[in-house]
């Protein structure tokens, strides 16, 4: 009897270490695929940009070879689109290989900060886009915590995407930021628009790499890459915060990021 119950419980182990090397199998699997899905999406991404700077510098060489009908306004023009599109390529490979070292480990650099000093420094960089466009550009920071344990680099990144996103997607009226502390030992960043508002059913989708609403047909300097949003989430996520949108079509958009004001990350 006392056999029976030692091979009982061994049996019990190697089935409990069967399912537990099912569900690895299954969690390599998925990633393996997901890995893949982005491989096939950034091949695709490329390709735009790619074409484009073959179209128009081949356009400017048959026209440079051209005996005398040289249309030199049409030539700068090539070459410009071959720039943009060029200054395009080199974000999406940037942004790109963020993503992918972030898969691995980003090495995080904790600090205690006070977030009105990085607000400031980042609302100088925005500023100048929302003046560009003649909307309020808004900043309030009334309930801020004294201070937060964080990353200031990556928190600048964070914010910084989601004010020029915020910024982008708005045609006319304001842009808001507001820093709020919570009961909980928590703090958010609050980023609201009053602009084209994101459909119900892309809500979901767009943290994922490469998710773009509408894009528009050429590519250029100002077109976004669809990584903004991925590299957001992933980097809230490695800071223990959480990212929620909320949004209506045509009236606007909220973005809220909320973190834990003594985060457990050490620098190691
Ligand atoms: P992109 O480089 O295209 O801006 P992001 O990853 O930053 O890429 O955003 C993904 C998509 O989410 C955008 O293409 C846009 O359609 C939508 N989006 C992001 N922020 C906003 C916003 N504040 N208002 C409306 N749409 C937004």
């Amino acid at each position: 009897q006392c056999f029976d119950s030692y091979t009982q419980s061994r049996i019990e182990e190697l089935e409990q270490l069967q399912t537990q090397l099912q569900l690895t199998n299954q969690e390599l699997t998925r990633l393996i695929r997901a890995s893949q899905e982005n491989m096939s999406k950034l091949t695709h991404e490329l390709k735009t940009p790619l074409t484009s700077i073959i179209g128009y510098a081949d356009f400017f060489i048959r026209q440079q070879q051209k005996p005398d009908t040289k249309d030199t306004e049409l030539q700068l023009e090539s070459i410009k689109r071959v720039l943009r599109n060029g200054r395009f390529l080199l974000r999406l490979i940037n942004d790109t290989a963020q993503l992918q070292q972030g898969d691995g480990h980003i090495k995080l650099n904790m600090e205690l900060i006070d977030p009105k000093v990085l607000v400031r420094s980042v609302r100088e960089i925005v500023e100048p886009l929302a003046r560009t466009k003649g909307l309020d550009l808004r900043v309030d920071c009334d309930r801020a915590p004294q201070q937060v344990q964080t990353d200031a680099l990556r928190l600048q990144q964070i914010l910084t995407n989601l004010l020029s996103n915020a910024i982008r997607y708005t045609e006319k009226g304001f842009v808001e930021l507001a820093v709020e502390t919570h009961q909980d030992h928590r703090w958010s960043l609050v980023i609201s628009d009053s602009g084209i508002g994101i459909d119900q059913s892309a809500q979901d989708r767009i943290f994922e790499p490469y998710f773009q609403v509408c894009r528009s047909s050429t590519s250029d300097a100002e077109q976004g890459t669809g990584l903004g949003l991925a590299v957001v989430a992933q980097l809230v996520e490695l800071m223990q915060g959480k990212i929620l949108v909320t949004s209506k079509l045509d009236h606007g958009s909220t973005f809220t990021v909320t973190f834990p004001i003594e985060p457990t990350i050490s620098n190691a």
